[in-house]
């Protein structure tokens, strides 16, 4: 629509003049005009809001630019990296095939190869066919190696369990973004304990403990909450999500749910690569 209405206007301008002119106008209004898209699509992404909630119980807003930027912690060369899944775990990934995933009704639309699963931005976010309740998960993820984008816009995907509690998975190698939205962030909640991320690139290890929410006659009476180990670095110990979690708002537990779900990876639109998922269901003392 944009270059419609520069089109009719320059046609206008250089009515009196020759086509050669016209031509070469035309053009030069395009070039300027197609920098200019570039320049809007490379549009740094924001930082952070001011204008959100004050989150229940903290000082801050949801994604709040000035909340402090967790300490940067390097982690040793290894922890769960590569780890062989213990004999009563469900493997989700092996590196071979997305079997044990789909996108809503559809196959999974990411791409697998070298024994890792890619997101294919735009084909959407892939879910476990299985669902889970209380679980010990272990996955691990890369980041682009090539850097492009900024804050959020740069290597972002999610771990949102049971499509609803997201643990945040991001490049956050010297990428400022808002602490409650860096990698291994309770989203929008509470940022992590620690920076412990690794180069773009980088093979990195989540080690995620959740427990689901309870309800008991229509009534909330647990809250879910989560463990999150990063490249072997403690994240979270057993912090309660307020509710479901939400962009730039705060989620609740008025909509009672099943105890059970599936996980989910985003697709944030940025080629992240995941490989060796498994997950154990957590039992009870005493049975
Ligand atoms: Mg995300």
């Amino acid at each position: 629509m944009l270059t419609c209405l520069c089109w009719v206007e320059l046609r206008k301008r250089t009515a009196l003049n020759s086509p050669d002119i016209f031509m070469k106008k035309a053009l030069l209004i395009l070039a300027t005009l197609s920098v200019g898209v570039s320049f809007a699509q490379a549009a740094d992404a924001p930082i952070g809001y001011t204008d959100t909630p004050i989150i229940p119980g903290q000082k801050w807003h949801v994604h709040d630019p000035d909340r402090p930027i967790p300490k940067i912690v390097t982690p040793g060369t290894t922890f769960s990296h590569s780890a062989p899944a213990p004999s009563d775990a469900v493997i989700l990934f092996d590196g071979h095939d997305l079997s044990k995933w789909k996108n809503g009704n559809k196959p999974a639309g990411w791409k697998v190869e070298n024994g890792y699963m890619e997101v294919v931005p735009g084909s959407g976010s892939i879910q476990t066919r299985e669902q889970f309740g209380d679980f010990q998960l272990h996955l691990e993820f890369a980041t682009p190696h090539k850097v492009e984008g900024n804050s959020q816009g740069r290597g972002n995907s999610g771990v949102i369990i049971y499509g609803k509690y997201e643990v945040q998975v991001l490049d956050s190698w010297n990428n400022r973004t808002y602490a409650d939205g860096q990698a291994g962030a309770m989203y929008g909640h509470r940022p992590p304990l620690a920076n412990a991320s690794m180069v773009p690139g980088a093979w990195q290890s989540y080690d995620i403990i959740f427990e689901a929410p309870r309800w008991k006659d229509g009534k909330n009476i647990k809250k879910a909450n989560v463990t999150v180990i990063h490249n072997g670095v403690v994240l979270h110990h057993k912090q309660e999500y307020p509710g479901p979690t939400r962009h730039r708002g705060v989620g609740n537990y008025d909509q009672e749910h099943a105890p059970k779900g599936p996980i989910q990876l985003q697709d944030h639109s940025n080629p992240m690569r995941f490989r060796n998922i498994w997950i154990r269901s957590l039992g009870n003392y005493d049975e």
